[in-house]
């Protein structure tokens, strides 16, 4: 993030997530990445020590109080981690969103507290096997009997399937509803009878966060864990996007920059034709075009964090939008600048002896998850029209300034 628009907290959180961040051995990456680590629990606990996670949330529940452009100031250092070790920083906000703003105090001591205090692990269960994109065609179903709700149904892609303690899940309440936005509940989930793993996938990358299919079978969940109100799960999914997406977006922009540092670094010795790589422009264009890349999202994402914190945090329809364009543009922006680094590094990037190619198919992820760059597409569209078509204060009618404006006969639309 750029230090001169950051308040005095801001940049301590910042370059306290950046030496937080060099203290992480290679050794946890390198067995991430090998599939020899499924969740790796002390770093969760050593980001709390360190007091790096929920810093949004209130201090009474371990948070530090802070906004937006804290949280993507300190995502952008923690994504040099790449995705993985991103998610599960990102997890408390995600989870800790949907509990600190529609959790009543007792479920806040009991699962916020804990989590932004590395006590308890999180994970997100939101996506079903037969299709992610469309979130109210959930099929998992609790029914109320007595004082818990039954669960039954299957969740799939969820990091921390095998790591985490508790659960937010997402199921269908009422399955009358004219309205599927209102079909739908929140539930904390913990880890237990009727809760099982039925597989861990194999990765392209964002490996080690154990990412499986969970089946829920006759789960019985108190109804105290019912987060909001009854029905209420597609407003607590619309602000439960916001960190969803803006982790995204802020994580992909770290990942990105630590790529483009190592293609940086050898194309300043590695030498061709007599002198280093930098010199030829087919090089250095591609520094230059990912770097503005990189100002862009980045530009974005902090004028995307600013409004957020501006309007306290509500979802309303320029929020979403701008979140939307953030976690598309910074995905796909650090996709192409993560494509750029490994062409600058010739063959050798293509090799793991440089963590490029690691990076290339960690960041693939990110146009992906966090709902689809088409359906940031579709959301951004969708703002769009509703807040063009309905301005208060119109714009100047720009379409008389034509030299044949007054053909009016020629503007022909059915
Ligand atoms: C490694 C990994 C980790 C994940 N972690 C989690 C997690 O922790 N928790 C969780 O709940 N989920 C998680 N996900 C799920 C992820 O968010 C979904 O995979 C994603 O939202 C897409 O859903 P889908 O895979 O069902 O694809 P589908 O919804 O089947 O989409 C397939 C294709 O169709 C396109 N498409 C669908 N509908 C439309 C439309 N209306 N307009 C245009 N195009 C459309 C999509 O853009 C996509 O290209 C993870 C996924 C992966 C791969």
């Amino acid at each position: 993030m750029f230090d001169i628009l950051l308040n005095e907290e801001e940049k301590e959180i910042k370059y306290k997530t950046r030496e937080f961040v060099k203290s992480i051995p290679p050794s946890l990456l390198r067995k991430m990445d090998r599939e020899e680590i499924h969740y790796p629990t002390d770093y969760v606990k050593s980001l709390a020590k360190e007091e790096l996670l929920g810093v949004r949330f209130p201090s009474e529940y371990g948070g530090q109080g802070l906004g937006w452009v804290a949280e993507t100031a300190a995502l952008e250092e923690i994504g040099v981690l790449g995705p993985s070790l991103g998610c599960l920083y990102s997890l408390i906000s995600i989870v800790g969103e949907a509990i600190n703003y529609f959790g009543n105090p007792i479920q806040k001591k009991k699962y916020l507290e804990p989590i932004i205090r590395g006590k308890l692990f999180c994970a997100e269960a939101l996506t079903e096997p037969r299709g992610g994109s469309d979130f109210f065609g959930a099929t998992c179903f609790a029914e109320k009997q007595g004082d818990v709700f039954i669960l039954n149904g299957e969740k799939r892609f969820v990091v921390g399937s095998e790591g985490a303690d508790i659960f937010l899940v997402y199921a269908k309440t009422d399955s009358e509803a004219s309205d599927p936005r209102k079909s739908i509940s929140t539930f904390v989930v913990e880890r237990g009878a009727g809760v099982e793993v039925k597989h861990v996938y194999g990765l392209m990358g964002s490996r080690g966060g154990g990412t499986g299919r969970l089946n829920f079978n006759n789960v019985e969940v108190p109804e105290e864990n019912l987060i909001g109100e009854l029905n209420q799960g597609g407003e607590i999914f619309n602000q439960m996007m916001i960190p969803e997406r803006m982790t995204s977006a802020a994580g992909a922009i770290g990942a990105a920059r630590a790529g483009i540092e190592v293609a940086a670094k050898y194309s300043n010795r590695r030498k061709a034709f007599g002198q280093i790589i930098r010199k030829f422009q087919g090089v250095s264009f591609k520094i230059a075009d990912s770097i503005t890349l990189l100002d862009a999202a980045r530009s974005l994402i902090f004028s995307t964090s600013r409004t957020i914190d501006a309007n306290g945090g509500i979802t309303n329809g320029v929020i979403r939008r701008m979140v939307s364009e953030s976690k598309k543009f910074a995905t796909d922006a650090a996709w192409e600048v993560i494509n750029h680094a490994m062409q600058i590094m010739g063959g050798i990037g293509y090799t793991n002896v440089y963590p490029v190619e690691r990076l290339l198919r960690d960041i693939r992820l990110m146009s992906i998850w966090t709902g689809t760059n088409e359906i940031m597409n579709l959301l951004i569209q969708h703002e769009y029209y509703t807040e063009f078509l309905n301005q208060e204060i119109t714009p100047r009618d720009v379409e008389q300034d034509a030299v044949g404006a007054e053909f009016s006969e020629e503007k022909v639309f059915e």
